[in-house]
């Protein structure tokens, strides 16, 4: 297809999912539990996603590096690299697959993409609007199925040139090897535990309000959820004070109901693991603030309540490991130079926050943070065209922006004798 083409096949898709919007926001939430207010929220904005890449794909193009003149011409062509295998993850499933199949079509590529065993209907719901914009039979291609074997047949397939991923870390470990026979390209978007940082001289009306949708939006269910919170000494006790007071506040229920703030978890197991770990931090130092239960109200659904841990230092499980649920872990810090080493403190490098009144201060602590996305004086905003990743155990590569394009593609250098000479005797050096 030409690129001009590509991009009227990725306009279409945008338009298909307009109608649809309300719709998709709908099935997503019953299958995963997530409110319905961010649900149909991010399935409008796929109409953006898709428009920008839309837009995007014929800006891509080629180069001719000023080689020396009299030399072979030299161009750089992009190419696409063929069949993309893109795996998700059950929650913002339509977000995150349009975050892979937009860059992937717009380079010219076809994609598959295996939905999560725990929620696949929003993405056979969307199949509708593929098959509205009349996206070419096998272009984009939707797929269900477990991790074993659907999963794992899809990232070891000797067409899949480029695997996308997004999950946790655990998942990552397996599909690494599992790309290696084919040495297919690899981009990994996985989980975090990140740290915000809020200083005594922050707005502490805003930091409450940041540090609350950092983690109980989604009821922490992000991966880019705020789940370490470092306290500046000064404002320890008023935070925490006020933290606890709203976190107590937040309405849990029926996430169709407009009116709910926090819906449940996804799983009865991912519950389970939280309970566990938290249990176990309990008796290792932690001390709860708040909630840490299931509502008694609420005895049908997995439904666990806002709970906040606070911790003398950073050795529990419940703060090294991605819970994936709404609970924080409060740790006290003296001045910027502690914060940074205990923000840094962490295998994962996904995201990070700092509130603080002293711009400087708050510009040069988002630098020190090896994250590959910070929010200053702010959490959880976010933009098709602002690439989004992490780095250590958080993954590797960026989705979002025009570098995504860019990245479903591979360079070949070409050289073309244009002078008419003969190739000259290999033998004869000159
Ligand atoms: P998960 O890792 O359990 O599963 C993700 C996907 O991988 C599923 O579709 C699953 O079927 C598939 N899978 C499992 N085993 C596989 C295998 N051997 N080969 C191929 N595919 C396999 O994750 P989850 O519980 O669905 O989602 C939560 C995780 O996703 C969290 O860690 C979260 O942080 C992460 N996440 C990351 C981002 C990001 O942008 N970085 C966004 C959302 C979620």
């Amino acid at each position: 297809m030409s690129a001009r083409d590509r991009g009227q096949c990725l306009r279409r898709i945008a338009q298909a999912i307009g109608p649809i919007a309300e719709e998709l926001g709908r099935v997503e939430t019953k299958d995963t539990g997530k409110l319905v207010r961010e649900t149909t929220w991010q399935a409008r904005n796929l109409v953006e996603v898709y428009d920008y890449y839309a837009g995007l794909a014929d800006k891509l193009q080629g180069d001719l590096p000023p080689t020396p003149p009299g030399s072979p011409l030299a161009m750089v062509v992009r190419e696409p690299l063929g069949v993309v295998a893109a795996i998700v993850p059950w929650n913002s499933q339509l977000h995150l697959a349009a975050m892979k199949i937009a860059p992937a079509l717009a380079a010219g590529n076809t994609i598959v993409v295996k939905a999560s065993e725990d929620a696949s209907a929003a993405m056979l719901k969307f199949a509708e609007a593929l098959q509205a914009a009349e996206v070419p039979p096998g272009v984009v291609n939707i797929v269900t199925g477990r991790g074993t074997p659907c999963g794992e047949t899809l990232v070891s397939h000797p067409l899949a040139r480029r695997v996308s991923f997004t999950g946790g870390v655990e998942t990552a470990r397996k599909i690494i090897p599992a790309t290696a026979e084919n040495v297919a390209m690899m981009s990994l978007e996985l989980g975090g535990k990140s740290p915000v940082i809020v200083f005594d001289d922050a707005e502490l009306d805003s930091a409450i309000n940041g540090v609350t949708a950092a983690i109980f939006g989604a009821s922490g269910q992000s991966c880019a959820a705020g789940s370490r919170l470092l306290l500046q000494k000064g404002i320890y006790e008023a935070m925490v004070e006020r933290l606890v007071e709203r976190s107590r506040r937040i309405r849990i229920g029926d996430p169709l109901d407009p009116r709910t703030h926090m819906g449940p978890l996804a799983t009865g197991s991912q519950r389970e693991r939280i309970e566990t770990l938290l249990e176990k931090a309990l008796g290792e130092g932690g001390v709860l603030l708040a909630g840490g239960a299931r509502p008694p109200e609420l005895d049908k659904g997995f439904y666990f309540q806002p709970t906040i841990v606070a911790f003398d230092e950073q050795s529990s499980d419940l703060v090294r490991r991605e819970l994936f649920g709404p609970v924080l872990s409060v740790l006290r810090f003296s001045d910027e130079s502690e914060a940074v080493a205990m923000a840094r403190d962490s295998d994962y490098a996904f995201a990070g926050g700092v509130f603080s009144r002293d711009f400087a201060r708050a510009y040069r602590v988002a630098r020190a943070l090896p994250a590959g996305r910070v929010w200053v004086n702010t959490y959880r905003t976010t933009s098709v065209m602002v690439p989004f990743g992490g780095a250590k155990h958080s993954g590797y590569g960026r989705e979002g922006g025009m570098e995504a394009v860019r990245d479903y593609t591979q360079t070949k250098g070409i050289f073309v004798e244009v002078s008419g000479k003969p190739v000259s005797d290999p033998f004869v050096m000159r």
